[in-house]
């Protein structure tokens, strides 16, 4: 017999199956920064984020082992407790440094920043405006922090101000977010505009650069970067991206970095990230800092691929192709993976019902024979 738990679990499932939203993981082995292994084939990825291919570089490898073996494989209670190994300040100023900010906090994950960054400032009679493209741990924490949360359409500035001009009088604080780099779609946020509204409705602005970081802006140094006249409050980002690693910071004040390192519940009640993820960020920003061409490369290997298919200038590393609906988006999935190339598809929720996509990102290592090859294969779907 099945118990009811059981019973819906199977009755959901059932349901997303229909629809082409069921997920399922397969197991991936990442040879390398650009070529994988799945159901026993090489491929070559389109669909890591490791944009530098930093994942396998020898000198941040060699960074984080030589950190377990100093430091163990775990931090060994939360920050506040025991977990803070001195490669945390270093890494803080190094980021903060980056940012131009007084002070940076490093967190579990990006997942874990946004949830704990936006409660900490935000709660009830507050409001938050964010671009609907935003990524969904900006709206996890947004809804947790119990303030009012309203979706502006994707960077559009007029409805932005029209939102403001109408939520903004009654609420006490006001936050805007949103992504720098969009994740699903590669394009930048007007952050000079953003903070200029910002500015005139006295709002709070985080932008959230998991994708920026290492790859735009001045030496990699991010989004806001390309825009230097805006005023960032919150400045987060990631090491799961260009970094290759793992974790997340967030740049900001020295009173409003004390207040998260304070009360963000996803910093004060987690464990302290493993020692080694701190070395390999370090080794990362090192290899980041001292190499401004392997920076400009997977920008310059996007813009390869979109100017061969006039497509619109790449601005990221990032290209979507839009399929519509989520079947005709597996299926090119499956015709490319057959001709030897990942690109994963990317479906509702992770994207807007009818804009199911193939999200393809470019990275450093990719040659132009690479790039030349996916362009056919996917030219080669239309036909
Ligand atoms: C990947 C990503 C995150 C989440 O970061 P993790 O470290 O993977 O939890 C947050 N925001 C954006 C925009 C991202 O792309």
């Amino acid at each position: 017999m099945t118990d009811s738990l059981t019973a819906f679990a199977a009755e959901k499932l059932d349901q997303l199956e229909s629809r082409s939203l069921r997920r399922r993981l397969v197991p991936t082995d990442r040879i390398d920064g650009i070529w994988v292994e799945r159901n026993g084939r090489r491929l070559l990825s389109f669909s890591c984020n490791d944009y530098l291919n930093l994942s396998h570089d020898r000198a941040v490898k060699a960074a984080a082992i030589a950190a377990v073996e100093r430091y163990g494989v775990g931090a060994g209670a939360s920050r506040l407790v025991t977990g803070d190994n001195p490669l945390f300040r270093e890494l803080e100023a190094r980021l903060a440094a980056l940012k131009g900010k007084a002070a940076a906090c490093v967190f579990g994950s990006g997942y874990l920043a946004n949830t704990g960054i936006i409660p900490t400032v935000m709660g009830p009679g507050d409001l938050i405006l964010a671009d609907e493209l935003a990524h969904a741990c900006i709206w996890s924490g947004a809804q947790l922090s119990g303030a009012t949360v309203l979706a502006f359409r994707h960077n559009d500035m007029a409805d932005l101000a029209a939102k403001l001009a109408a939520h903004r009088g009654v609420a006490a604080r006001c936050l805007i977010a949103t992504d720098g780099v969009f994740s699903m779609d590669g394009d930048l946020a007007p952050l000079d505009q953003i903070s200029d509204l910002a500015r005139a409705h006295e709002a709070w602005l985080l932008v959230d650069d998991a994708h920026g970081l290492g790859v735009v802006g001045v030496g990699g140094a991010g989004s806001g970067s390309v825009y230097p006249t805006a005023h960032i409050d919150l400045s987060m980002g990631t090491f799961s991206k260009a970094l290759g690693g793992y974790g997340a910071y967030v740049c900001a004040s020295q009173a409003v970095i004390d207040l998260i390192k304070t009360r963000a519940r996803t910093f004060v009640y987690t464990t302290g990230l493993p020692p080694a993820n701190a070395a390999a960020a370090l080794a990362a920003l090192d290899v980041i800092a001292a190499d401004p061409d392997l920076v400009a490369a997977p920008l310059a290997n996007a813009r390869r691929f979109t100017r061969g298919l006039n497509l619109p200038d790449a601005t990221s590393a990032v290209v979507p192709i839009l399929m519509g609906e989520a079947d005709r988006a597996l299926a090119a999935a499956q015709a490319l993976e057959a001709q030897g190339f990942l690109a994963v598809a990317i479906r509702p929720p992770t994207v807007p019902p009818g804009t199911a996509r193939l999200r393809l990102a470019f990275t450093a290592g990719h040659t132009s024979r690479d790039i030349e090859g996916l362009m056919s294969a996917i030219v080669g779907l239309a036909a």
